[in-house]
């Protein structure tokens, strides 16, 4: 076989899903047409449905928004699979790369919690690679990673960029030699969803020629719209169209399709970048603010919307996540995580928020 298609990540596909079509829905069948009888819709909009946007089924992948997300990531449409948030996207890799009770999903925790529960629902096997602690942060060990993806046959690579929890960013050339070295062999999937608040560039312009390279982008955190579940995964076209043929047969509502297209915009996207830049600003107020506070033992320098803060103990780590409760602020709690019982994620809010975090971890008032 040639280099070319060595790399062909069909080739890694569940061997039973290889001349799987998937479900032909009734908006694939046609594009134009006036009288549509084809898939049972009713014949006249419900009293509520104003401008007749919800009789129809959605397309499965709207054009229009195919074409504002692959503008916005620097990619071509057919590299770009829209779905309900990454976390579909996730587990549709999983779906479409893990068969049960043979193949393995590696991930390098701690980290997001998603890569596990699916390759758990799929019956796949966890391949971890802790990341290791190094001068008091977290960094992956690239050729561990490598070495268990080689010898447990692991089909798909999830590292986190920045990562959650501790918001630190992978290096680009390290992510790209380790595809390279797992080319034919493993899905390198590098899940960008706070990427948009780093000092460094998205690998999206990478996946190019790049056939094992998948990344995952989503608009529920820098575009300010979890609500409306839309992410994406990018990557080769062959494997994005084997992805489609895996998911569901109208996967994004149309009112989501809206307001994403609406987040699309140039107004919107200026918006959004002025807001990142003040999300920048106040996670580095932050986290300068929470190292001076008692029992703090380090914040994890962050390049995400969150800060992982470590305290001296366990135990002041628990009375901090209580003392935060009882004035009505919600964090998040990482003490069950191996090597976290220190540690409380909190996600950088409005000025007013942080304040009022700060105090009430200062033991003011709320
Ligand atoms: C929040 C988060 C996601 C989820 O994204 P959706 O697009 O909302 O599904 C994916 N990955 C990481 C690391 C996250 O923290």
């Amino acid at each position: 076989m040639s280099r070319v298609e060595r790399d062909d990540p069909v080739l890694l596909l569940r061997e039973d899903l290889r001349g799987f079509a998937g479900y032909r829905s009734a908006r694939m069948e046609a594009s134009q047409g006036q009288v549509w009888l084809n898939a049972n819709e009713a014949c006249t909009r419900a009293d509520e449905d104003d401008d007749d946007a919800l009789r129809r089924y959605p397309a499965p992948q709207a054009e229009a928004l195919v074409d504002a997300l692959a503008a916005l990531y620097a990619c071509a449409p057919s590299q770009l699979l829209v779905g309900r948030g990454s976390d579909e996207a996730i587990d549709l890799l999983v779906r479409a790369f893990c068969v049960p009770g043979r193949d393995a999903v590696l991930a390098t925790p701690p980290v997001f919690g998603m890569y596990a529960v699916c390759a758990r629902l799929q019956g796949a096997r966890l391949v971890d690679v802790p990341l290791l602690e190094e001068a008091d942060d977290f960094r992956v060990d690239f050729a561990a990673v490598g070495d268990a993806a080689i010898a447990q046959r692991a089909k798909l690579v999830f590292l986190c960029s920045p990562g959650n929890p501790a918001g630190g960013p992978l290096p680009a050339g390290e992510v790209l030699a380790l595809a390279q070295r797992l080319a034919g062999r493993a899905i390198v999937v590098v899940d960008e969803a706070y990427i948009e608040y780093a000092d460094q560039l998205s690998l999206t312009g990478e996946v190019q020629g790049r056939r094992n390279l998948a990344v995952l982008r989503t608009l529920s955190k820098a575009h300010a719209l979890a609500g409306a579940r839309i992410g994406c995964v990018i990557g080769d076209p062959q494997l994005v169209a084997a992805l489609r043929r895996c998911q569901a047969p109208y996967p994004v509502s149309a009112p989501s399709a809206a307001c994403a297209l609406a987040a699309l915009r140039p107004n919107a996207l200026a918006a959004t970048r002025a807001r990142i830049v003040a999300t920048r600003h106040a996670r580095d107020a932050l986290r300068s603010a929470l190292s001076t506070v008692p029992g703090v033992r380090r914040v994890h320098p962050s390049q995400a919307n969150f800060l992982l803060v470590r305290f001296d103990t366990p135990d002041a780590a628990g009375a901090a996540f209580h003392r935060l409760l009882d004035a009505g602020i919600v964090v998040r709690d990482m003490r069950a995580q191996p090597r976290l019982d220190d540690a409380l994620r909190i996600t950088v809010g409005t000025g007013a928020d942080n304040a009022r975090l700060l105090l009430a971890l200062r033991g003011g008032a709320a």
